[in-house]
């Protein structure tokens, strides 16, 4: 599908986010060729990140506070104009899209609100303007705003309002990095850059997860990104980052083959997330209720009588710790190897294993998961980041704790 440019006074072009990208890695080229990286505030505009909202989905209802247009992405034309939208209806026939039963006579549109207007999306209100776009039958969103907005929702989503304000800057960087990267990789042929799920990419939540001190760190920050050097020349890095680390964090390409191999993803040890109420946690379940489970889930399993010992051995552990496997041995002998996935589901809530980093012990009939940390633990530890600014850590030592090896350089 192509995104080109409209006509309205808000739209902005599809070519000209590429060429601003382009700028961004040559400015960043710059910046890593120097000794100390050009920090100083610039006027460059940021550029536009567009972001997927939610899945795709049979329909839309979006209202617009004010005036708005509604325009063709591909011909430019305007398709309509309203004084206000009111929970319009938007949804796909055959290859276009209806609004409110009626064809548009397209199947991709901007929807562009007048000055101070606020688009809402399932109520939510957002920045920027949204692309609707048929796709395989259902209705894609794709919010598309300025980098510098998307990076104060973004730390309002991920991190708590009372946490402290250079871990919001750290975060803040963080953030547009991986923004910024995700948007210079993208193939062109996809509608978005970056989805608003923490699951596939970060928390994004429009207008209401932005705070004072959400915008604060973004201000703060503006234009500021990671980079390493590679070869001589200072490339953005994809900044990973999690709640807990549970001690260590861990490199990305055991866990993403095709992630580079580079020293700011390398993993190191952090003793600074213990606060976290994630840094260590424990599920328990009764033996006998355990082998039940694991005997209606497999035939294989059918023979295993009462559990008498469970054990992660280090063979079954990746690289990067994670358990692969675990054994139980019954009171008759027998022995089992149990995929990790399969020993997961046995337990009421799958979610409840905040990590896969854990080992096992029998304690008075109950099987005992002990766990460390939340998440996959690659990059910065937002508990950790946390824990070192409350310990007087600037923003730049905390990316450089995490991120070793790592510069920071403005990009616009
Ligand atoms: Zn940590």
């Amino acid at each position: 599908m192509s995104m080109v440019a409209s006509h309205g006074p808000k739209l902005r072009c599809a070519l000209c986010r590429f060429a601003l990208l382009s700028a961004v890695a040559l400015m960043v080229a710059g910046c890593g060729s120097e000794t100390t990286p050009e920090l100083a505030a610039t006027r460059m505009p940021a550029p536009m990140v567009r972001v997927r909202l939610g899945p795709p989905r049979q329909e839309a209802v979006i209202t617009v506070q004010g005036k708005c247009q509604v325009y063709d992405l591909a011909s430019r034309r305007l398709l309509r104009s309203e004084d206000e939208l009111s929970g319009a209806l938007f949804t796909v026939r055959g290859e276009g899209l209806d609004l409110d039963g009626r064809p548009l006579g397209s199947p991709h549109v901007t929807i562009v609100a007048h000055a101070g207007g606020t688009i809402l999306v399932d109520r939510q209100p957002y920045r920027g303007n949204i692309h609707v776009v048929a796709a395989s039958g259902k209705v894609l969103l794709v919010n598309v705003l300025n980098v510098e907005d998307y990076v104060a929702s973004v730390v309002g989503g991920e991190l708590y309002r009372k946490w402290h304000i250079e871990c919001h800057k750290a975060q803040a960087i963080a953030a547009r990095t991986y923004a910024l990267y995700q948007m210079a990789h993208r193939s062109a042929a996809r509608a978005y850059d970056v989805t608003d799920s923490p699951a596939s990419s970060q928390a994004y939540k429009g207008i209401e997860s932005e705070t004072e001190v959400t915008r604060e760190a973004a201000a703060a920050t503006r234009g500021i990104v990671l980079t390493y050097d590679a070869g001589g020349t200072a490339k953005l890095f994809e900044a990973f980052y999690h709640s807990t680390c549970g001690g260590r964090t861990v490199s990305a390409w055991d866990r993403w083959p095709k992630v580079p191999r580079i020293e700011p993803l390398s993993g190191i040890p952090c003793p600074y997330c213990t606060a976290s109420p994630h840094h260590r946690w424990s599920l328990s379940m009764g033996s006998q209720l355990l082998a039940r489970k694991l005997r209606s889930l497999d035939s294989k399993l059918k023979g295993m009588q009462d559990v008498v010992k469970v054990w992660v051995s280090d063979r079954h552990l990746t690289p990067d710790g994670r358990v692969r496997a675990v054994w139980i041995t019954d009171d008759r002998g027998g022995s089992w190897q149990i995929a990790s996935k399969a020993f997961k589901k046995c337990f009421p809530d799958a979610t409840r294993f905040l990590s896969s980093r854990f080992s096992l012990t029998l304690e008075g009939g109950n099987v005992v998961v002990h766990g460390r940390g939340y998440g996959h633990a690659i990059g910065m530890c937002q508990w950790g980041a946390q824990g070192q600014a409350t310990k007087g850590r600037r923003a730049e030592a905390i990316l450089h704790f995490y991120y070793p090896g790592s510069r920071l350089a403005r990009v616009y």
